[in-house]
Parts: C-alpha cells; sequence; structure tokens
C-alpha cells in the first residue's frame, strides 16, 4: 500500500467516521489522540449516550434475534436500516441509520441521527447534547455542520447513484461473510422474507429503500438539548453547501492521506486547549512553548 493509506494504517483504521471527518474541524491532533488513546466513557459521555438511547427508542424497531458474530451483526445493521427506511415511509420519521460511502477514495460511514419527511422531502436532523444553554460555541456549531453534511453527501451520493450498491459491495463483500447457524435460524423463525435473509440481499434491498425515498432536503437541522434537564436549548437550521464541504474534505483527508501531519489548534483558538484532556501530556502546542 501506498503513502495514501498512511494515516489510516498507523491508527489501525480501514474506515473514516463521519465523526472523525467532523471532529478534525474542532482538533484535528485532538481527534487523532482520541483514537490512540481512548479512554473509559465519562459520566458526561454516558448521558449523552443514555440522551440519544431513549430517542431511539421511541421509533426504533430492534431485530429480534440476538447475533452471535461479527456478520450477524454486520446483518443486523442493514435489517435495522431496512426497518428504520420503513418507518420512515409509514410513520414520517427514522432513527439511527447507518451510511457508508466513498469519499477521496476513502472508505466513509457514519449514523446519522434521525430523517424526517418535511413538506415531501427528507430532512436530516441531528441531536447534540450540551453542558448548558450557553454550552457550544460557533466553532462547535461548524464542526457539528460538517458532521451533519457529511451525511447529507453520503445519502446524495447513493441517490445520484455515484455509490452504489457494486461499490459497497466490492469493498465489503457482503458475500464472503458467514453468518452463525444460530443467527440465521433465528432470521427464518422470526418469518423475515427469503431473499432477505442473506447478507447481499438484505444490503442490496438497503440500498434500493435509500435509492426509492424522496429527495434529500437541503435543509439541515442541529437540534441542542442540554444534557441534564433533556430541554431543547437551540434548533439551528444550516443549509447544506456541496462546495463549502468539499472544501473542507480536500482540507481534511490530505491528513488521512498522510501528506501532512495532524494540525494543533492555532493560538487564536487556544481556548479550546482548556478542557483538552491531552494538554500539557500527550500535546503541547507550539505557541505554548513561545
Ligand atoms: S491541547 Fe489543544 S491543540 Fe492539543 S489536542 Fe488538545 S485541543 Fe488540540
Amino acid at each position: 500500500m501506498g503513502i495514501r493509506q498512511s494515516a489510516l494504517q498507523r491508527l489501525r483504521k480501514n474506515s473514516i467516521s463521519a465523526k472523525e471527518i467532523a471532529s478534525q474541524a474542532w482538533c484535528e491532533k485532538q481527534m487523532e489522540l482520541y483514537i490512540t488513546s481512548p479512554m473509559p466513557a465519562t459520566p458526561a459521555m454516558e448521558k449523552g449516550a443514555a440522551f440519544h438511547e431513549t430517542k431511539k427508542v421511541a421509533v426504533y424497531v430492534p431485530l429480534a434475534v440476538e447475533p452471535v458474530t461479527w456478520p450477524d451483526r454486520f446483518y443486523r445493521t442493514a435489517y435495522e436500516n431496512y426497518t428504520s427506511l420503513a418507518s420512515l415511509k409509514e410513520k414520517g420519521v427514522c432513527r439511527e441509520l447507518k451510511l457508508y460511502g466513498s469519499i477521496h477514495g476513502f472508505r466513509i460511514s457514519g449514523v446519522l441521527d434521525e430523517l424526517q419527511m418535511a413538506e415531501g422531502n427528507v430532512r436530516i436532523v441531528e441531536d447534540k447534547t450540551v453542558m448548558n444553554a450557553n454550552g457550544f460555541s460557533s466553532a462547535r456549531v461548524r464542526s457539528d455542520t460538517i458532521q451533519v453534511s457529511v451525511y447529507k453527501k453520503l445519502l446524495e451520493d447513493i441517490k445520484k447513484k455515484d455509490y452504489t450498491f457494486d461499490n459497497f459491495a466490492s469493498t465489503y463483500q457482503p458475500e464472503n461473510m458467514s453468518m452463525s447457524q444460530e443467527f440465521m435460524d433465528g432470521l427464518e423463525s422470526i418469518g423475515v422474507r427469503k431473499e432477505l435473509q442473506t447478507m447481499r440481499g438484505i444490503y442490496k434491498k438497503m440500498f434500493e429503500e435509500i435509492l426509492a425515498m424522496p429527495e434529500v432536503s437541503d435543509s439541515l437541522e442541529i437540534r441542542y438539548f442540554d444534557r441534564s434537564t433533556k430541554e431543547l436549548v437551540s434548533n439551528m437550521n444550516v443549509t447544506y453547501s456541496r462546495e463549502t464541504l468539499e472544501e473542507w474534505l480536500r482540507h481534511s483527508m490530505k491528513y488521512w492521506s498522510g501528506e501532512r501531519e495532524a494540525l494543533m489548534v492555532p493560538e487564536n483558538e487556544k481556548w479550546k486547549c482548556n478542557n483538552c484532556r491531552f494538554f500539557g501530556k500527550e500535546c503541547t502546542p507550539q505557541w505554548y512553548k513561545k
């Protein structure tokens, strides 16, 4: 493999998430350090995860068969995406849709929070939790806007057939994944249609459902909730700009391709380091040494 995959190789990763691309806009060095030095979930992270779980159960129908192996879980992702997209059609809303795509030749994935039907179009909604009503800055909104814009691009690429089921299949090779017999028996017992019982069948169906869904709106919504009270503190509408996103992706992918090292925040954004657990330890920015 050439230099192109050096950051992925170095970090022992084979795909990049929408969240990581967004985190690069906050601090690329911090994003990298979170991968190389993960830590157990903090109470704040657990509160955020619990909040998303509460929202999810309202419209989510889990697959009633427990996966045993990694391929079983990979199947479950597509099956639950398929039922989520059915919920979008029936109830006008679905939660937690996992997306796959490709940006500059890299594998990209992401789980968007919510799709809603709005005026005949599909609207992407992302939920974020903040410490308090004043707990987010324009830098935070910029990073979150990039995340939700990546979801829009991934969906748009599928709908425009820039990223097809065949692209997905040649990358992930679903037909070469063997699910456990126990799991497959479970699918049969709950009455999953025969043509959807294979890995290839369920992923093909998932792509067909995305292709069949109405256009995805350029109007993207980011909802900020207070982490403790769960109350909505701000509801932002941002307009998708493919050009702005592409410009950001050209910059951010240079990190993943190994063209440059992870960037630290510049001195005029040093306030971001105040709450960074790596400050003065794994990371000492150049301006700090002056
Ligand atoms: S200390 Fe500052 S520059 Fe370094 S990783 Fe943290 S936020 Fe980024």
